[in-house]
This record gives C-alpha cells, sequence and structure tokens, in this order.
C-alpha cells in the first residue's frame, strides 16, 4: 500500500509492516496515496531506494479533483468513506453539504455527513439543524452530530472509521484538523512538510499521507485535499448525482429540460408534490449557475 507519494519516490507499506521507499517505473503512469502496487526489491541498495513499483492493482475508488490543466486529477486511491465535515460555527450551510454530496455521488464513494461544533447549539437550534438534517438521513445518507469540545459522538466516529479507508473533507474553520487530532491522537505527523532532496532540487511539498488509525482503519489526509470542486462536470451529471432526482430523470417533456421552470418537468413536479425536498433543488440550481459562472470549485480554478 502506498503510504505517500513524492515526485518520482513513493513509501510502501508491506504485508509485514515495513515502509520501503521505492523508486517507480516509468511505466506507471498514476500513483496516489491508497494504491496498492506490486513492487520489487531492489538487489543493490541504491541509495536509500529499497525497491521498484511495478504495478498498480486495479482501483477500489478514486478521490479525484478538478485539475485546470489535466481536467481531473486523482489524488487517492480506494477510499471507502468520505467524512463530509460540517459545522454549525461559522455557518451551517446544507448548499455546501449539497456541493460535497455531488463530489461523492460522482466519485462513488459513501459519504458520511458530519455535522461537527453541536456543542454551541441551544435546542432551538438543535430542532433546527435536526430538521434539515432529516432531508439528508431520508436519502439514505448517514448522519452524525459531533463535538470535540464535550466528545460527543466521538466513540461513534471511531466506531465508523474502524476497517475502512477514510479522509475527512470540509470547509475551512469546519474542524477538520481538530477532529483529525481527536481520531489520530499521534498526528503530530499530519502538518509535517515533507521536505526532500530527490535529485530535482530541495522542494518543500505537504503530501497525502496515510495513517493507521489505533482501533483499525486508516486516514488518509493532506490539507490540499481537503476541498475540491464541481467545474468539470456536466449539468446531466450534476443531475444525476442528486440522488432522488434520478427516476424522474428522462420522463420530462422536453429532451432538454432544464428543470427550472420548463412545462412537463417531473422534477419540479416531485418538488411540487413534496417527494423532492425545495432546499436541494435550490442547491442544485445553484450549483448550476455557479459551474455557469465558473464558481463551481470549493478552490476556483487557477
Ligand atoms: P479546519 O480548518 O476545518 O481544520 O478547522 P480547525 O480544526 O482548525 O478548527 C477551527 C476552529 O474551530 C478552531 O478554533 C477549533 O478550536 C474550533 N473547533 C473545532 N471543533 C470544535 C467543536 O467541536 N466545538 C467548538 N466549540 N469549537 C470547535
Amino acid at each position: 500500500v502506498v503510504i505517500s507519494r513524492f515526485g518520482q519516490h513513493a513509501d510502501v507499506e508491506c504485508e509485514n509492516g515495513d515502509v520501503l521507499r521505492c523508486n517507480i517505473r516509468r511505466t506507471v503512469t498514476s500513483l496516489v496515496c491508497g494504491d496498492e502496487v506490486i513492487f520489487r526489491r531492489a538487489k543493490v541498495s541504491e541509495g536509500d531506494l529499497a525497491g521498484v513499483i511495478e504495478a498498480v492493482e486495479p482501483r477500489r475508488s478514486q478521490l479525484t479533483r478538478p485539475d485546470f490543466y489535466d481536467g481531473v486529477k486523482v489524488v487517492a486511491a480506494n477510499i471507502d468513506q468520505i467524512l463530509m465535515v460540517s459545522a454549525v460555527v461559522p455557518e451551517f450551510t446544507p448548499q455546501i453539504i449539497d456541493r460535497y454530496l455531488v463530489a461523492c455521488e460522482d466519485m462513488g464513494i459513501e459519504p458520511i455527513l458530519l455535522l461537527n461544533k453541536v456543542d454551541l447549539l441551544d435546542d432551538e437550534g438543535l430542532d433546527y439543524v435536526d430538521e434539515v438534517l432529516d432531508i439528508y438521513r431520508d436519502l439514505g445518507y448517514r448522519v452524525l452530530l459531533v463535538s470535540n469540545k464535550t466528545g460527543e459522538g466521538i466513540d461513534e466516529l471511531k466506531a465508523l472509521l474502524t476497517e475502512k479507508n477514510n479522509i475527512f473533507v470540509g470547509q475551512s474553520g469546519v474542524g477538520k484538523s481538530t477532529l483529525v487530532n481527536t481520531v489520530l491522537p499521534d498526528a503530530a505527523i499530519l502538518t509535517q512538510e515533507v521536505s526532500e532532496n530527490s535529485g530535482l532540487g530541495q522542494h518543500t511539498t505537504t503530501v497525502s499521507k496515510l495513517h493507521h488509525l489505533p482501533s483499525g482503519g486508516n486516514l488518509i489526509d493532506s490539507p490540499g485535499i481537503r476541498e475540491f470542486g464541481l467545474w468539470h462536470l456536466e449539468v446531466e451529471r450534476v443531475t444525476w448525482c442528486f440522488k432522488e432526482f434520478r427516476e424522474f430523470i428522462g420522463g420530462c417533456r422536453f429532451r432538454d429540460c432544464k428543470h427550472l421552470n420548463d412545462p412537463g418537468c417531473l422534477i419540479l413536479e416531485a418538488v411540487d408534490e413534496g417527494k423532492i425536498s425545495e432546499l436541494r433543488f435550490d442547491s442544485y440550481h445553484r450549483i448550476l449557475e455557479s459551474m455557469a459562472d465558473g464558481r463551481a470549485g470549493a478552490r476556483a480554478p487557477r
């Protein structure tokens, strides 16, 4: 398993737990943290390089990010769950949740909605967020209310992470670093900057790294992969990624229905009949609008 990759080298963890620094064969065109690989030990160790990565096993999943130059870039492999963190402070925004959900649906990776900082809610606030979160529970998404401060939900969170490859995503300030430190007490390493002399000159980057969780399972983390955008998706794909819309797709009167105010639109009818939540429908249009004017990413294209 690739623990981390930097330039033409990668750290590979063997079945016995040893971590070997390997070269990457040139025929291996894509290699990211979380990849399972076949490697060959070097006969004579070349410097501190102990082997060569020969091939990559087929991936169960790929975490991708829009890339201005490459279209889409794979940033991690074999992720089982995306922990989508939102918080009541700075702001509880279902629209952001919907953006991340679209990305998760597109990648085919199971999302878990984590609402953090619930210690800051009074009873009324709690009722409000619970009502909104019911929309997601009804859609079959798993929702967990947590607080780093009081420890609420943390044991349940740790149990959810077990035996899976996990990643935390979400906007800045929602408490991701704090949560990572909570589930991975040994996390001083997490923010380390890798400074390596690879022959290409000294360069310092923050690379993604796979960490083992104390209770089993793994966490792949890097500040750079915690946020992602949607502007690479086609409109039809976004529609499909709203999973409650799927059954209505293709049934509207007009083939090029925009699901906005078009007559004979089945999705609009479903909203009117209360089968689709207005909040989700509103998010859908906001996403399409932001895609049209290039704002669809948590990070804008460079
Ligand atoms: P990140 O940008 O998502 O990594 O967020 P941080 O982990 O840096 O947290 C942002 C701020 O929220 C910090 O000041 C944390 O102390 C605070 N914070 C994190 N978790 C909680 C929580 O459960 N309750 C409260 N009240 N504050 C929290």
